[in-house]
């Protein structure tokens, strides 16, 4: 079987200033993938590579089974890659209903209230304030918003960056019940958390990215339980 998304050997650098060394990982369709690892690890870096925001310095892309590393971000949108990116960055003086059709923009068809009736579904909160200005909201309903308008290009790979970030545990786990429930509607999923524990315990596989290496993988509960990992990302001796 051949995985949605390969990268292989990637390289990425600013300048001089060398981000990402040799990461390799792959995603079948219908799992959830998390990049673990510390602040600075390379892991931003490598989702702003996959969606075209940055280019490779080395390596591969290829996304069902074609290389995406030399195309535009664009491009790669519509091929079914959306980035859900680290900050949520939305538009804070637009409204929810405004910021989710941005999600739509590369969509030629006629399905977007569609989508955005099950937005609303999923996040009835919401569906409550669709009216209301983004810039308006709490972290956690700004990170709705933001899975909300990646959805929005209807795509088949969804990326997450830090989506816990900020957030209270209650609402971290209401983004990765979600997230679940993304991947049982059909989603693949690539999540990148600094959350290892939340992460690796929803995820069917994890790799570890350290200095810019991909340095372990495996299934995501192998990971939580690996003494390794335990001690460099969930604090214990
Ligand atoms: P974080 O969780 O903090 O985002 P990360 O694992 O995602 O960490 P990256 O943000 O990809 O890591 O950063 C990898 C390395 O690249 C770091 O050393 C960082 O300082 C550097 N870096 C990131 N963005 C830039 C930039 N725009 N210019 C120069 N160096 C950068």
């Amino acid at each position: 079987m051949t995985a949605l998304l390969e990268v292989e050997n990637l390289s990425v650098a600013y300048g001089a200033i060398e981000a990402v060394r040799d990461v390799s990982f792959s995603v079948e369709e219908g799992q959830i993938v998390s990049l673990i690892g510390s602040n600075g690890a390379g892991k931003t870096t490598t989702l702003r590579t996959v969606s075209g925001l940055l280019r490779p310095k080395a390596g591969d892309i290829r996304f069902d089974g074609k290389s995406i590393a030399n195309a535009d971000a664009h491009e790669i949108l519509e091929r079914g890659v959306a980035h859900c990116p680290e900050g949520r960055r939305l538009f804070g003086r637009m409204t929810v209903e405004e910021n989710l059709h941005l999600g739509a923009y590369v969509r030629k068809d006629a399905g977007v209230a569609k989508d955005m009736a099950r937005v609303y579904e999923l996040f009835p909160v919401l569906g409550q304030r669709r009216q209301q200005k983004a810039g308006l909201f709490s972290g956690g309903e700004q990170q709705m918003l933001a899975i909300g308008r990646a959805m929005m290009a209807k795509p088949r790979l969804l990326m997450l960056d830090e989506p816990s970030m900020g957030l209270s545990p209650i609402m971290t786990q209401r983004i990765f019940d979600t997230i679940k429930e993304l991947q049982s509607q059909g989603t693949t999923i690539l999540l990148v958390e600094q959350n290892a524990l939340a992460a690796l315990a929803q995820s069917d596989r994890g790799y570890v990215v350290d200095l810019g290496r991909t340095t372990l993988e495996g299934p995501g509960h192998d990971l939580l339980a690996d003494p390794r990992v335990r001690a460099a990302y969930l604090g214990e001796d």
